[in-house]
């Protein structure tokens, strides 16, 4: 007999066969599923959701990882780099709105110049909202030294996504040179778990050779690292990358889009107090993804901010939405999803992983002991 949505919750600690269940539930049994990831939301987070505005601050990349659209060999798009004043209008218009929170995102560089142009625009950042304003980065596999230097200029919480948590999978999905390797990607996290970094990890859902056992897996790997905050979304072929050649093996939107709502209610019910993003990828697949996804567990929204000329060079992936909105423009559609799942947006509020809070606190519990 296939076991009901209750009974496998009836289950404290749900291991990697009962995830694999969740995530091959037909759709009634999954809006049960969404529904009690829904309370867990409730009773350990709230109904409140956290913009970080996110800020685009550069398509160059030094990398070639083969499903992303501003991979190094990409010839099609223009490069760009954000100026300091574009930046510092971004993080103000964030400040202004009571968003509390940015997140720097670029394609992955180490030179010298760079992580110092980060260096100073974080002290400039932290300076020109008194500190009010939190910021994240998403910049990629740096060294120690580096993440310390930003971390120390006033950067507090890192993202980087695992992308894959089966290191078989990951080697098919990247070049196989010593620069992407799954052992650097997991170097990389402790080391920003190491520096005081919140950790923020992330998977895309719908890969090409992809199981359920592997998204299984990759739940099992956030529970396993103990990680802070979690985006992911699903995989979106991209025309001009290596893996448009498999695109038919990817399953149908509906089914991706159903997966990453899966995913975010599952992941919601194993590790209650994480930050839990409703990502742009899924909302570029589904009108409704941001919506679904935040009444399924999901407390973080990422609202555009990088300045609309830019936008149509940063394709990561097709069919990316919004990216004509003004910043304005996304806050007020935004607005609107979240009060169609119910929930209310905290203004003002950096919504620090509660996760995060709790995990320091043992931890400084037992350096007192
Ligand atoms: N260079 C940094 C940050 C920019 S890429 C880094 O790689 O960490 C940010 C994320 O975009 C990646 O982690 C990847 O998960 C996602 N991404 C790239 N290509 C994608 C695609 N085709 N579909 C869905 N997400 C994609
Ligand atoms: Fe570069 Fe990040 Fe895209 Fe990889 S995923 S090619 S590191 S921007």
């Amino acid at each position: 007999m296939i076991p009901t949505v209750d009974n496998i919750l009836q289950n404290k600690y749900l291991d990697k066969d009962q995830i694999k269940l969740l995530l091959s539930l037909d759709n009634t049994e999954a809006e049960t599923l969404f529904h009690r990831a829904h309370e867990v939301k409730n009773f350990h987070v709230g109904r409140k959701v956290y913009f970080r505005g996110l800020i685009e601050y550069s398509n160059i990349c030094t990398k070639n990882c083969f499903y992303c659209g501003i991979r190094m060999d990409n010839s099609r798009y223009q490069r760009y780099v954000l100026s300091d004043d574009e930046v510092l209008e971004a993080a103000r218009f964030a400040n202004d709105n009571n968003f509390a929170s940015i997140v720097i995102q670029a394609g992955e560089r180490s030179s010298k110049d760079f992580t110092l142009t980060i260096e100073n625009l974080l002290k400039r950042i932290h300076t020109e909202t008194d500190g009010k304003l939190h910021v994240t980065l998403s910049l990629g596999e740096q060294t120690e030294e580096t993440y310390k230097r930003w971390y120390d200029s006033g950067a507090h919480r890192y993202l980087l996504r695992i992308e894959v948590s089966n290191p078989g999978l990951y080697a098919r999905l990247h070049p196989g040179d010593s620069r992407h390797t799954h052992k650097a990607r997991l170097k990389a996290l402790s080391l920003l778990r190491k520096t005081g970094y919140q950790v923020g990890s992330g998977v895309m859902i719908g890969l090409p050779f992809q199981t359920i056992s592997d998204l299984a897996e990759d739940l099992c790997f956030f529970r396993d690292l103990d990680i802070d905050m979690v985006g992911m979304g699903p995989y979106i072929e991209h025309e001009d990358t290596p893996l448009y050649a498999f695109r038919d093996m990817i399953p149908s939107v509906t089914d991706r889009v159903n997966l990453s709502v899966k995913m975010v209610s599952i992941l919601r019910i194993i590790m209650p107090d994480i930050n839990i993003a409703a990502t742009t990828a899924l909302q570029a697949l589904d009108p409704k993804g941001r919506e679904k996804a935040i009444f399924a567990g999901a407390n973080v929204i990422m609202p555009n901010l990088t300045p609309v000329k830019y936008r149509d060079n940063y394709l990561l992936y097709e069919n990316k939405p919004n990216v004509k909105d003004q910043p304005d423009e996304t806050k007020i559609a935004l607005e609107k999803n979240i009060q169609a799942a119910g929930d209310e947006i905290g203004y003002g509020e950096w919504g620090d992983s509660r996760h995060y809070k709790r995990r320091e606190a043992k931890s400084e519990k037992r350096n007192f002991l």
